[in-house]
């Protein structure tokens, strides 16, 4: 008899499997549908020996010293600040937006308080920020807005920043000095080894049974356990009995290149033009040295692996009542970016997953007491 059934071996499933293990002494089992560990941050070397990321580029960074010194007890680091480059008006500038930016694009010598002049005097007056679009117009203007946010909304959500949540284009700060790195974050790091190494470590425990190739719904009325903790996509659990809560999903396309390097930074965005979001170079991420180089290519697409959910109010309305159900279950516990429904990065899983393990060890604690209370 398992104490948990975790599904899913994502951060969050394998941060629950881990504390629970280790700490707790509760005996786990994974059940993963696909046919590795890790989620959506596998990685992998390829067929040239390339350390590449399955789902797309994966970039550590976090202002928890919690969440660092817990991933740090399986994985040694490698420091790395991510810089992202934007294609506009055919010259590649730093994205975020910053004072570098505007000098290149507009061919001016501005400094950081002309450029804050620069910003106010084009920034137009949005009396409440509500949606994507008022947190860029309000900070820099439409021009700006159309060069660097409009264009790659629309690919990467099939939606006009307009019909999104202010929350996600507030992802993307912008600069009056010259700052260039992509995140601000107080730690900024890449597991050594990789992600997947680093998985590993944290599974690796006698407590804890992994099975791969599986969707749990063919085993749970077979395998017995205690509680669950679902870290798939909340409706599906349900078997969408309110309908489907909208998901983002991207085509990732490879390609290895015989020289080098292909581009200057880890990332270059191209708001405007092609199909595609974003164009990686994963050595730039890894420090990886090899006579070759592989890129991935994002196309954004509505059909497949959920990846994003979609921060807008209707969907949250969707989410709240699948809330409901889910916080009305005494044996089962949802966490992580699907299981919550939440555009969380990873170090925000992690926390989440860490807040659900105390909880779920507290609770013990309480059950326990009563059931000490009722037997004396
Ligand atoms: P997941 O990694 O999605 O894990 C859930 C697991 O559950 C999956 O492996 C899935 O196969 C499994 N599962 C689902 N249903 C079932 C079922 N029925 N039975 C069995 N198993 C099931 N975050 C950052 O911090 N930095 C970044 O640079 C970054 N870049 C990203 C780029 C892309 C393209 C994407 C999509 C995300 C990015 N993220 C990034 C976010 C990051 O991927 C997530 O925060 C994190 O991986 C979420 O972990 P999770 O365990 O919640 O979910
Ligand atoms: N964004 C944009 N242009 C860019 C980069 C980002 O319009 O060049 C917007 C877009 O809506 C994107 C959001 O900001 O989805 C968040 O960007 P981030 O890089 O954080 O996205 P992620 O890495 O999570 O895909």
């Amino acid at each position: 008899m398992f104490d948990y059934m975790i599904v899913g071996a994502g951060f969050a499933g394998c941060v629950l499997a881990e504390r629970l293990a280790t700490v707790a002494n509760k005996k786990v089992l994974i059940v993963e549908q696909r046919d590795h560990i890790g989620g959506n941050a596998y990685d992998y070397y390829n067929h040239n020996g390339i350390l590449v990321h399955k789902y797309g580029p994966h970039i550590f960074h976090t202002n928890s010293k919690k969440v660092f010194d817990y991933l740090s007890q399986f994985t040694l680091w490698r420091p790395y600040e991510h810089r992202v480059l934007a294609s506009v008006d055919g010259q590649l500038v730093p994205l975020p937006i910053n004072l570098t930016t505007i000098n290149t694009l507009y061919g001016l010598r501005l400094n950081c308080d002309e450029v804050e002049s620069f910003f106010n005097l084009k920034a137009e007056k949005v009396d409440k920020i509500r949606t994507s679009e008022d947190v860029v117009v309000s900070k820099v203007g439409r021009e700006l807005y159309e060069k660097f946010f409009k264009g790659y909304t629309k690919k990467q959500w099939d939606l006009d920043p307009s019909e999104l949540d202010a929350s996600v284009a507030s992802r993307v700060p912008v600069r009056i000095n010259k700052d260039d790195r992509y995140f601000t974050d107080s730690y900024q790091a890449m597991p050594l080894h990789g992600y997947t190494k680093m998985f590993r470590n944290m599974l690796s425990h006698p407590n804890i049974k992994v099975m791969l190739n599986t969707d749990y719904k063919e085993v749970v009325d077979f395998i017995p356990f205690h509680r669950m903790i679902y870290t798939g996509p909340i409706d599906n659990y349900f078997d969408y009995c309110y309908g489907k809560l909208p998901y983002r999903s991207i085509e990732f396309k490879f390609d290895t290149l015989d020289t080098e390097h292909y581009q200057p930074t880890g990332t270059v965005n191209y708001p405007n033009e092609h199909a595609y979001t974003r164009i990686t170079e994963f050595k730039h991420l890894t420090g990886q040295r090899h006579s070759k180089t592989t890129i991935v290519y994002e196309y954004p697409k509505a059909d497949g692996d959920p990846y994003y959910p979609i921060p807008r109010p209707e969907n949250a309305e969707l989410y709240k009542k699948y809330k409901l159900l889910a916080d009305s279950m005494t044996n089962t516990f949802f966490t992580g970016r699907l299981g919550t429904y939440k555009y969380y990065n990873m170090d925000q899983v992690v926390a989440q997953s860490l807040t659900l393990f105390e909880k779920l060890t507290q609770q013990k604690i309480k059950l326990e007491l009563n059931g000490h209370a009722k037997a004396s």
